[in-house]
């Protein structure tokens, strides 16, 4: 038996959450073989940092799979492997096809998972993030298989190096009823979903003029964008970047919120953020109760005197 993660690539890359999902797999796992299982991807030979045992790479003719396709792959090899346990992360996609794995392994799905499930009267109980992150439900699967998908940033990585078997072969899949053709980034940015720093800014900054500073910021600390529903609402800032309850969920390292007031629909969509940092004007502002770190000023003063801090500390350390 065996514990099989599917790790997403990106431009013939394995994406950054592959570190965080194998370490889960590896956690998992036990004594049990972890299993990797990735398409195109060529810098798979280096992946061996993560605790897995073995790592298949399938060669594929498209770009991207579809969901459809996925859910092929994964179940044709977790039957292959004996995985009873399938790991997959928390992107839009892996929602998608996550569903569809399990429905072909008939196995139970439990996305939005938090940690190492635990033993609790006789039954294994995964603890899972609900009510856009507002609160915890303790989820026992029901069928022999499960198919488990990790919340971004629950579990973190864990260094685990060991010798890794790296098998690269082709699979052949039925034609998908849709395929795209393509993923083409609407800049060459950080995205939201994969970034670790996200810096967001709120109605505080006054209009879509005053945004190059947020860009500065997001810039110089490798962050992605991200707005409150008012600004894009107004069309300061692209709908994409929109995060809260009706937005991007934002689960990021560090989380750097300017100007936004911190109303629960905002943070709804931001709560689990392991840092989260505010500034602000209002001492009173709902967002310094959620900040880890809390800045009360004027945003046109401090995020200035936080670009030129972070450009000299940056300079000493290069
Ligand atoms: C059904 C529903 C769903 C919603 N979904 C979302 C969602 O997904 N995401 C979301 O964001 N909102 C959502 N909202 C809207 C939400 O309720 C708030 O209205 C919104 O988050 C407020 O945005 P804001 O903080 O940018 O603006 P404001 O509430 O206007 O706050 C601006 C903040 O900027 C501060 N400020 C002003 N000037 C400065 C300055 N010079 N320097 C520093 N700080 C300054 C102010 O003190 C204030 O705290 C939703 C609302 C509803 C009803």
């Amino acid at each position: 038996m065996s514990v099989l993660v599917y790790l997403e690539t990106e431009n013939q890359s394995l994406k950054k959450s592959s570190a965080e999902l194998a370490s889960f797999a590896k956690a998992l796992a036990g004594s049990e073989k972890t299993i990797g299982l990735c398409v195109n991807a060529s810098d798979a030979a280096n992946f061996t940092s993560y605790g897995l045992d073995e790592l298949i790479v399938i060669d594929h003719p498209a770009q991207t799979l579809s969901a459809e396709e996925v859910a092929q792959l994964v179940a044709a090899i977790a039957e292959e492997v004996s995985a009873i346990k399938v790991i997959i992360g928390s992107s839009a996609d892996a929602r998608y096809y996550g569903s569809l794995i399990a429905a072909r392994l008939s196995a139970s799905y439990i996305p939005n998972v938090a940690a190492i499930p635990e033993q609790r009267d006789g039954e294994l109980l995964y603890k899972r993030s609900v009510f856009t992150n507002k609160g915890y439900a303790y989820t026992a699967a029901k069928a022999s298989r499960i198919v488990i998908g990790l919340s971004k940033n629950a579990f973190g990585i864990h260094e685990n190096n060991q010798p890794l078997t790296l098998s690269q072969r082709s699979l052949d899949l039925d034609t998908p009823k849709v395929r795209s053709e393509g993923v083409e980034k609407a800049s060459g940015k950080a995205t939201i979903a994969d970034a670790d720093v996200v810096v967001s800014a709120g109605r505080g900054l006054k209009g879509p003029e005053n945004w190059g500073m947020i860009e500065e910021l997001a810039d110089i600390l490798g962050a992605a964008t991200a707005c409150s529903k008012p600004v894009s609402d107004l069309g300061w800032r692209p709908h994409g970047e929109h995060v809260g309850q009706t937005g991007k969920p934002v689960s990021t390292n560090l989380y750097i919120a300017i100007g936004i007031s911190g109303a629960i629909q905002h943070l709804a969509g931001v709560n689990t953020s392991k840092v989260k940092v505010v500034i602000n004007n209002d001492p009173e502002a709902p967002f310094f109760k959620a900040a880890d770190y809390g800045v009360v000023g004027d945003a046109f003063e401090v995020v200035p005197q936080l670009i030129e801090k972070l450009k000299h500390f940056k300079a000493q350390t290069a």
